[in-house]
């Protein structure tokens, strides 16, 4: 069999720890013997950000913008123990964050649904995808403790000095404040992001805030989107037979626990925090969260939401058999690769991810699978195996496919 050709370099980010060994597996079992695979690799693990400063970093990003897909490992967010552990000049910064602010995109969380693994709410049938505004609200708040009586006061000073007040309240004792702000341009990024990716993956797009209590706050997030959606969406939603919906977040929330999944929805910050760890823990299993960025341009990122899985490692290190599932890693490829294929006119290339999607799926569903899988699976008497075994077992079902 000829091997999958490609035209354009995929930009390949390589990152830390057991998901690092995963990295290497996937492409040599799953990759290599299929596609003469054309990547631009960037070496995002800790010791080389730590050699480029970082650098590396940020020109895998702006790689992203000349490419148009990537594909990322998870990667260490270092702390203090990492600072020791790796001897790092400094406590680099979350190469997510500094991808995220750079592309200026938003996260989409997906649950790949196989069954055997059920979702604790019995009518989700579909998968629901989690899109998390990624700036401001109370992640970026300024908060007051008020110890004793007095005046509290939002003032805006404009820049030719005038200035705008509004009563916070007049407090008769003692309490707390807090200030929250957020941008046009941010929400209106968000926005185009949003409907960008319902087009693409052809779902319904659902969003919610509270806008009847929040006048003016909550109602700028709606305002926003619905005229972004007015202006530049809302004829080629029509074409592809999907709807835009806006309701109020409690609401949203009950008519989530009765649907059947198949949506994305569209979360404030807060909101997207708390939900996004609903949905898939509900869902069953980190290991089985895929993730991808969006940026309003309509470059993606895409890797699992999982991270390094660091305690696997050390055992690997020891020489310890591992059971990491690799499915989340190989569905960031598979996931970068149709999306290359379908701006390449690959036919092939879509193809062939569509089919190692799944594989993966078939393989669960036969019984195959890793241990954190096994332990929640409906299925009787599964077989666990071991990270690379794994991996061997989804090849096999996937030559048995080509
Ligand atoms: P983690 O890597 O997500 O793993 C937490 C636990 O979840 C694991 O110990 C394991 O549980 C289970 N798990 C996660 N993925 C799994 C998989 N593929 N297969 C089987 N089990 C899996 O989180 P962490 O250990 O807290 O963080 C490790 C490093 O990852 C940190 O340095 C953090 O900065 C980084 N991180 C990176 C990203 C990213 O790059 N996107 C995201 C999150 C965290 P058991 O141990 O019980 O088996
Ligand atoms: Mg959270």
């Amino acid at each position: 069999m000829d091997k999958i050709k490609m035209s354009t370099p995929l930009v390949e980010m390589d990152g830390d720890e057991m998901t690092r060994i995963l990295w290497q597996l996937i492409k040599d079992e799953l990759l290599f013997p299929f596609i003469e695979l054309n990547t631009e690799y960037y070496d995002l693990g800790l010791e080389h950000r730590n050699e480029t400063n970082d650098q590396v970093t940020v020109d895998s990003a702006e790689a992203t913008k000349k490419y148009g897909v990537a594909v990322k490992c998870a990667t260490i967010t270092p702390n203090a123990a990492r600072m020791t552990e790796y001897n790092l000049k400094e406590m680099w910064k979350s190469p997510n964050g500094t991808i995220r602010a750079m592309l200026d995109g938003t996260v989409f969380r997906a649950p790949i649904v196989v069954k055997g693994i059920e979702p604790c709410v019995r009518n989700w049938k579909k998968p629901i995808t989690i899109a998390r505004h990624a700036y401001g609200d109370v992640y970026k708040n300024v908060e007051m403790k008020i110890p004793a009586a007095g005046k509290c006061e939002l003032v805006y000073t404009a820049e030719d000095g005038t200035e705008t007040r509004e009563v916070i309240h007049n407090f008769t004792g003692s309490g707390v404040i807090q200030g929250q702000h957020n941008i046009d341009a941010s929400i209106e990024s968000f926005a185009r992001s949003c409907f960008t990716y319902a087009l693409d993956t052809n779902q319904d797009l659902w969003f919610a805030t509270k806008d009847t209590i929040s006048k003016k706050y909550d109602h700028n997030f709606k305002d926003i989107f619905q005229e972004i959606f007015e202006k530049e969406f809302e004829g080629k939603f029509k074409e592809a037979g999907i709807t835009y919906f806006y309701t109020l977040i409690d609401d949203a929330v009950a008519r989530v626990m009765k649907a059947e999944g198949g949506f994305i929805w569209a979360c404030k910050n807060y909101d997207g925090d708390v939900m996004s760890d609903m949905v898939s823990s509900a869902f069953g299993s980190l290991a089985m969260m895929t993730s991808v960025l969006v940026s309003p341009q309509g470059y993606y990122e895409y890797e699992a939401a999982h991270g390094t899985v660091q305690r696997h490692y050390y055992k690997h290190l020891k020489g310890e058999e591992t059971s990491t599932n690799s499915v989340a890693t190989i569905f960031a490829w598979t996931g970068a690769l149709r999306k290359r294929g379908e701006l390449d006119n690959n036919q092939k290339l879509s193809d062939f991810a569509d089919k190692l999607e799944k594989a993966c799926v078939q393989t669960i569903e036969e019984g195959k699978m890793t241990k954190d899988l096994a332990l929640i699976t409906t299925l009787e008497n599964p077989t666990v195996l071991n990270s690379e075994g794994f991996i061997k077992a989804i090849r096999e079902t996937l030559e048995k496919m080509l």
